[in-house]
């Protein structure tokens, strides 16, 4: 294999020096004192030099090609599709202030069966083993006896085609009761959880039609469904007004005895677009707020506890970039994934704003997956590499960060500010600690 060193890119972190590979996202941690002779690696020739010095040039050379770091290795393929998000009716018994999913052209409505058995179908056929179908809306558990049989469908059209098939999905959970659990736990449907935070954080935002907050219906279900609700993992949103509360949403959680912690940073689209100046994210706050957190997750605190706005980060650089479609170069956006709305239209990911112009790849009736998949604007939303484009066409992490997601970033040679402020501390920390000390090793340990 032959070492490309324009691919490498050279970070000191104290005694080490980090040297990644940009383009794999694989890295090496080597003393300080290599780094001038890692920098001969790229001249022309080393005739001019010691012997002694060549040969450490080639023993750095043969350490680099054996850890895989600068040099072309296949990495795994995303070209077919994995995932599909089927949004089950926009309808919802929450108006929470920053929705995304809510449109003001749209009005309520629940998919047409047919088209949501349909859409699974077409999926089974294009994906290679394993469908992943991802329940959303609106509110799914509003139209639970349409879910039983999306699911028992879905469940013998894989075994009829020879495929496998999961479902997940995101609910307020407020509409829980002794049926879904049952039917949930019966055929493994993971749930992720909405919900922002104890009472005055979550009613702030996370509010019914008549503007009252909802974490009273949550807390109900946790009293009548403590297990099944603590087996799901819960999904914050977070805006302006909780940016710096990071550390005790976590702890919050945590304490409840969820299952994990995720974010989902404020996207002003939706009902949110109205809202903007008041929740947009600030990159410096949202950067402290994450600090914080960061701090308690490698001081041990969060040991057993997912807390994913710190694993996202630590995973991509611990595994590498992949299994997050989200944080990889190329991602799933009308690639691995599809997102067909209650009305049938199909989108490249549920994010993108659909009345922007990325939205809409076309339409189930009288069209199909595959020739969504196949249109010209689907082409162009798998053509986005921010590698072409600054700042991330000479960053260090870009094929861990992947340069942001383009349904914030609004466009496809377009980048997400915040999210880039983000991805720069957060890899930065990281590479500190592993530098340094044990603990976040210690972390991933403690989550398996
Ligand atoms: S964010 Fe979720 S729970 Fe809130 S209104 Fe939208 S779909 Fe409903
Ligand atoms: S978005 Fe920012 S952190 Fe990510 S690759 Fe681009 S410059 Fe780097
Ligand atoms: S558009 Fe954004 S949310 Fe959707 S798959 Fe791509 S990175 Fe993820």
């Amino acid at each position: 294999m032959r070492l490309d060193p324009t691919r490498l890119r050279l970070l000191p972190r104290g005694r080490y020096l980090l040297v990644v590979d940009r383009r794999s996202g694989r890295w090496l941690s080597l003393a300080a004192e290599e780094e001038p002779f890692l920098r001969l690696l790229a001249a022309d020739g080393l005739a001019p030099v010691p012997a002694e010095v060549r040969a450490r040039v080639e023993r750095l050379r043969r350490l680099l090609v054996d850890g895989k770091v600068g040099v072309d290795e296949p990495g795994p393929a995303f070209d077919r599709l994995n995932t599909l998000i089927l949004k089950l009716t926009n309808a919802c018994n929450l108006a929470c202030s920053y929705c995304y999913d809510f449109e003001k052209v749209e009005h309520a409505r629940v998919i047409d069966e047919e088209t949501a058995q349909r859409a699974i179908a077409q999926a089974l056929e294009l994906c290679p083993e394993r469908l992943w179908v991802i329940l959303h809306g609106g509110e799914p558990m509003l139209v639970w006896e349409l879910v039983e049989r999306i699911v028992l469908r879905g469940e013998a059209e894989a075994r009829a085609q020879g495929k496998a098939i999961s479902f997940s999905g995101q609910t307020n959970m407020t509409r829980l009761d002794g049926r879904i659990a049952g039917f949930s736990l019966d055929h493994d449907i993971l749930w992720g959880l909405s919900i922002d935070g104890p009472a005055p954080v979550n009613d702030a935002l996370r509010v019914g039609h008549g503007g009252g907050g909802s974490h009273a219906l949550f807390a109900e279900c946790l009293r009548r469904f403590p297990r099944f609700v603590r087996s799901c993992g819960v999904l914050s949103t977070i805006t302006a007004l909780n940016q710096e509360s990071l550390l005790a949403t976590a702890r919050h959680f945590r304490d409840l005895g969820m299952a994990s912690w995720d974010w989902s940073l404020f996207q002003p689209i939706g009902r949110g677009r109205d809202l903007a100046g008041r929740l947009q994210l600030d990159a410096r706050a949202l950067g402290r707020g994450w600090e914080a957190l960061f701090a308690a997750v490698e001081g041990g605190e969060f040991s057993g506890f997912p807390v994913k706005p710190v694993t996202k980060y630590l995973d991509n650089f611990l595994r590498g970039p992949g299994h997050n479609m989200c944080m990889r170069a190329r991602c799933g956006a009308g690639r691995d994934l599809l997102s067909v709305s209650a009305d049938g239209t199909i989108e490249a990911c549920d994010c993108i704003d659909p009345v922007g112009p990325l939205g809409g790849l076309g339409h189930m009736a009288g069209g199909s997956l595959a020739s969504a998949r196949a249109a010209p604007l689907a082409e162009r939303i798998r053509s986005r590499d921010m590698d072409r484009n600054d700042p991330c066409a000479d960053c260090i992490w870009f094929a861990l960060c992947g340069g942001t997601c383009l349904a914030h970033a609004g466009d496809i040679d377009a980048l997400w500010p915040e999210a880039c402020a983000m991805a720069q501390l957060a890899f930065d920390r990281i590479s500190l600690s592993l530098a340094g000390s044990d603990a976040l090793i210690d972390y991933a340990g403690s989550l398996r």
